[in-house]
């Protein structure tokens, strides 16, 4: 089997490789997880600081690329209570969209959430991995499909607070910008850039089994390994990755959702996630699965 990875491959400032083959651009997602995962970010905690600079982060490169927002905002702030902390609190949501050109009124959300855990003992939590790189891949695939229009609306999600409990995709499905029977499917990327066995995992095709035959047979062509898994119940819910992450909110409303994502890593919710730890070429490629994996499902929905 040809592998990509061995054909050599010119980027154009689109994005579009000159062979054809869609891609993001590897020096932007790296840089965006190297600036999110920075130190001055200080872990980007929901409410500090470093997360509000997150977010205004996220917040000019959407507006810079053209994305249109909903209601003239691409800033969705939300409230909730949260119970260890016993207070209330204030998160922002940063979302933004491109139409499609066939199905306007429905919705792929492509997700992704920017916030971590912040600073606890005087160490800072940067979250290289989690989940500045689902955040940078968010990025560059909105980058790609502002330029290149898909045939469904493609919403683009930050979510915040997602470690105090999901809480900005609860806050999302509560008061969706759109009808939530206009959203098709919410895909979701959380930690996607490092993995020792070279594995991405897709979870959630076991709700909605049409997905898996077009995205295995995808999988065939990627220089990573495409595994699919983590979606059986167990007595402990440990190895059962429905409810990981943001996608699990779109599951109790009843929406299909695919999570992309790799296993736990000795960095995991640790302060050593760092940016150094990050492997640029499983990274590049795990964003490149995902987004010919959006173009298909684009294409078969
Ligand atoms: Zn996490």
């Amino acid at each position: 089997m040809i592998k990509r990875i061995l054909l050599p491959c010119f980027f154009t400032l689109t994005g579009l490789c000159l062979q054809g083959q869609p891609s993001v651009l590897p020096d932007s997602l790296l840089a965006h997880v190297r600036e999110l995962s920075a130190d001055r970010y200080q872990g980007r905690r929901t409410q500090e600081a470093g997360n509000l600079m997150a977010g205004d982060y996220l917040l000019i490169r959407f507006q810079a690329m053209g994305l249109r927002p909903f209601d003239s905002s691409f800033v969705q702030p939300f409230q909730f209570y949260n119970r260890w902390l016993k207070e209330s609190l204030t998160g922002r949501n940063i979302v933004g969209y491109v139409q499609g050109t066939a199905h306007p009124d429905q919705y792929i959300v492509l997700s992704a959430h920017y916030d971590h855990l912040g600073v606890r003992n005087d160490q800072i939590y940067n979250g290289a991995d989690d989940n500045a790189s689902g955040t940078g891949a968010l990025l560059e695939i909105a980058r790609y499909f502002s330029q290149h229009p898909p045939q469904h609306s493609i919403l683009f999600a930050a979510f915040d607070a997602e470690e105090l409990g999901l809480q900005g995709a609860a806050s999302f499905v509560d008061e969706p910008p759109v009808p939530l029977g206009n959203i098709l499917l919410d895909i979701n990327m959380d930690m996607i850039s490092r993995n020792v066995k070279n594995e991405l995992y897709i979870c959630g095709t076991k709700y909605t089994p049409s997905f898996r035959a077009p995205l295995e047979k995808l999988g065939e062509n990627s220089p990573i390994s495409i595994v699919f898994g983590h979606e059986e119940p167990e007595p402990r819910g440990m190895d059962d990755w429905t409810m990981s992450s943001d996608h699990g909110r779109f599951h109790q409303k009843g929406i299909p959702f695919l999570y992309f994502g790799v296993e736990d890593h000795e960095d995991y919710h640790q302060p050593t996630d760092d940016f150094d730890r990050v492997m640029p070429d499983f990274y590049v490629n795990a964003a490149n699965f995902i987004l010919e994996s959006l173009l298909l499902l684009d294409e078969k929905l």
